[in-house]
């Protein structure tokens, strides 16, 4: 099967002979028709199978010039790392066509934008947070759109965009296609279509849950946080192989904990990227990824989805995600497009479960691969990896009020003090035996 043998015109197959692609993925194959024949669509595929292309080059072919500002296509995303990469490969593929397209998305000044979509276009591609700001704002103008395509809406949900997308729907013209994709299938993806598509069509690239055949997984059960930091330190120092290693970890706090280590080993070709650094940042981290100035780079989940790093040699999961859904994204940011990749997962006796939930999701039994003899294995802790000291909770009973002393109760006997009031001239009588008074002093 080749690109020949779809439905697309001569400017979409000189494109694609640009960019050296020949044969579909198997949802760029399967979905095609779907698209073409204007129907809705919910496209159940993880990134890396090809799932851009998929609704991009459908879109295309159905796409019509016309002298009207306003968009036709609007391509909804869940970051601003993939409404950058959307919007490249729809100027790569829009080469030999005149389609304009313009990404927009949040955490930046918005005025640049607004005069962007004001000028006019054909496509926004665009964060639901600032795409409906934009609408709000008058500059967006959404009566035109045709085809609305919603991707990776299982992230879309999950980073709480739900209002948004809603908000937006209810803002277009009624008479349109609606395409989705998801690599999961929840009861929230679910309701939305139920909503706001008409009958969708379920095309599925791989199976949910399904790894991708060409990543090779493996395992090591490691004790604790600093033997990890040993272990990376060591398949880095020793794998020529690892020559583009995208390293994942749980939370910001990790990734910047791990980079500390790792800078001071292998200065100059590490980076970080979470989503507290700065939108420059991310993007010249992931550059400098993608050049190869940087062999390896540290990341958490929200930004890695959906970001373009091709030929991803390694994935290392450091930890072991909560949600098994997380660890199919992760590993297939490597084996991409035809391509074999390799993810290698620490895994310590805390994260077993987690592991056991991503294996039956897969239905596959990650192998394990023995720790080599040379680790270093840590004994120092993390605060977190501390165990707890529990102070048993006990329930002091205070006395009821009725059989309270109250705070001013009888002293006991011993400590009563008897105060006497003792008069001067007593006093003196006493200390000197004969009184002794002021007076008498002066006389002298
Ligand atoms: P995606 O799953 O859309 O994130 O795409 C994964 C990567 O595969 C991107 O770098 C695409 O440019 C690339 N790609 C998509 N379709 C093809 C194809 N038919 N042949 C080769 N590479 C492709």
């Amino acid at each position: 099967m080749t690109f020949r043998e779809l439905n697309l015109n001569t400017p979409l197959l000189n494109a694609l002979d640009d960019l050296g692609y020949e044969t579909p993925t198997t949802i760029q194959h399967k979905i095609f028709s779907v698209i073409m024949s204007g129907r809705d669509v919910c496209g159940i595929a993880q990134t890396g199978t090809g799932k851009t292309l998929a609704y991009l080059l459908p879109c295309l072919r159905l796409w019509k010039f016309t002298k009207d500002k306003n968009p036709q296509i609007l391509i909804v995303v869940p970051t601003r790392e993939l409404v950058k990469q959307v919007t490249e490969e729809i100027n790569k593929l829009t080469t030999y066509m005149n389609v304009v397209a313009v990404g927009v998305f949040g955490g930046v000044n918005m005025k640049p934008q607004k005069m962007e979509v004001e000028q006019g276009c054909d496509i926004v591609v665009a964060t639901p947070g600032r795409l409906l700001d934009l609408v709000l704002d008058g500059s967006l103008k959404l009566k035109n759109i045709k085809r609305l395509v919603i991707d990776e809406v299982d992230e879309l949900f999950n980073l709480g965009f739900r209002t948004q997308i809603n908000n937006v729907l209810d803002r277009l013209p009624e008479k349109r296609q609606n395409l989705l994709f998801s690599a999961t299938i929840t009861q929230e993806v679910e309701t939305l279509m139920d909503n706001y598509f008409l009958q969708p069509e379920r095309v599925e690239a791989a199976p949910t849950g399904t790894p991708l055949e060409n990543i090779n997984q493996y395992l090591y059960r490691v004790p604790n946080f600093y033997t990890k930091v040993n272990l990376l330190e060591m398949l880095l120092m020793e794998n020529e192989t690892m020559t583009k290693v995208l390293v994942f970890a749980a939370t910001k706090q990790m990734a910047d904990d791990i980079f500390v280590e790792m800078e001071a080993k292998f200065a100059g070709q590490a980076g970080v990227i979470h989503s507290n650094k700065a939108q420059n940042h991310r993007f010249n981290t992931i550059n400098c990824f993608r050049d190869g100035t940087y062999r390896f780079i540290i990341a958490t989940d929200l930004v890695s989805r959906g970001i373009d790093i091709s030929e991803v040699s390694h994935v290392i999961n450091f930890d072991v995600p909560d949600e098994p859904e997380a660890y199919i994204h992760r590993i297939g940011r490597t084996g991409r497009a035809d391509k074999n990749g390799i993810s290698i997962t620490f895994v310590t006796e805390q994260e077993m479960e987690n592991l056991a939930a991503i294996e039956t999701l897969m239905n596959y039994t990650v192998p394990q691969l023995p720790l080599p003899d040379t680790l270093t294995i840590s004994d120092v802790l993390t605060e977190d990896e501390k165990p707890k000291v529990r102070m048993r909770e006990t329930l002091i009973v205070l006395p009821k009020v009725s059989e309270s002393k109250g705070a001013f109760h009888e002293k006991l006997a011993k400590n009563v003090k008897v105060n006497v009031k003792v008069s001067y001239k007593d006093k003196m009588k006493a200390k000197y035996g004969k009184p002794k008074t002021r007076g008498a002093k002066k006389k002298k």
